[in-house]
């Protein structure tokens, strides 16, 4: 099932997508949720971020060949941040460079939706605690992070630097997908996510054990190698396996 939030004139709704059309859904996806015969075609709507989350937790150094080309070691347990929810935003959206950047870059990435509040659960349940799976693009100020990992929060953190859509894909095998990330039409990244150093469960488990994931909430899982910056009048894509494509524009 492919669930997303999106506006039709000024209203918000929930939705189940389905070929070219959307269901409006009445309920929390993690509710029991109920799929209305209300149907806008996708051409007449504005498709939204599928959730509100209270936190985006970023997974960092999962791909080997990406730890290498950054300078980084290999860490032993999975090493995660946050990004605010202020930095979120969707599919078609635009991705603002801060006047004052120096190098913004892409990173393409898988991304969990968290269904169940989840606290201290072990990597072999953990995936029963996921909603779903969507694109991510994990934007980031890398001048700031190459001069100091004391800058990591800026650098992730400025709105806009944080795009998931272009729904989420709930009926996934995360651990084996392709990935890929597009800088105006021309492939950058390309990798499978079984290249991951921690799994998806083993991710899970690390930041469940630290913090209360809720429901909405958003995991992201890293990054491939193939980073580099974008400018003005660039168009991204992230595309993955079983999910489709989230695009956004930049300015
Ligand atoms: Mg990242």
């Amino acid at each position: 099932m492919k669930l997303t939030r999106f506006k039709h004139g000024d209203v918000v709704y929930r939705g189940v997508i389905k070929d070219d059309e959307v269901a409006v859904v009445e309920g929390e996806f993690w509710a029991d949720f109920n799929v209305t015969d209300t149907v806008f075609s996708l051409k007449d709507v504005k498709i939204m971020p599928a959730t509100v989350p209270s936190k985006i937790v970023c997974i960092g150094l999962n791909y080997r060949q990406h730890i290498q080309e950054i300078g980084m070691k290999e860490l032993e347990a999975a090493h995660f941040f946050l990004k605010p929810p202020t930095c979120l935003i969707g599919h078609e959206d635009v991705i603002v460079r801060p006047k004052h950047a120096e190098r913004v870059d892409y990173e393409g990435e898988m991304a969990l939706v968290i269904k169940k509040p989840m606290k201290d659960v072990p990597e072999k349940d953990a995936l029963s605690y996921v909603l779903g799976y969507s694109c991510f693009n994990d934007v980031t100020e890398r001048a700031l992070v190459t001069k100091s990992l004391s800058y990591l929060t800026e650098a992730k953190g400025y709105d806009t630097f944080g795009a998931i859509g272009p729904h989420v894909e709930t009926d996934l095998e995360p651990d084996h997908l392709d990935i890929k990330t597009y800088l105006n039409g021309i492939v950058k990244q390309e990798d499978n996510t079984s290249s991951c150093l921690f799994t998806v469960s083993k991710v899970l488990f690390a930041i469940s054990r630290c913090m209360t994931l809720l429901p909405g909430d958003i995991v992201a899982t890293g990054t491939p190698k193939g980073v580099s910056p974008m400018k003005a009048g660039d168009v991204v894509e992230v595309e993955i396996q079983g999910i489709g494509r989230l695009k956004n524009y930049v300015k």
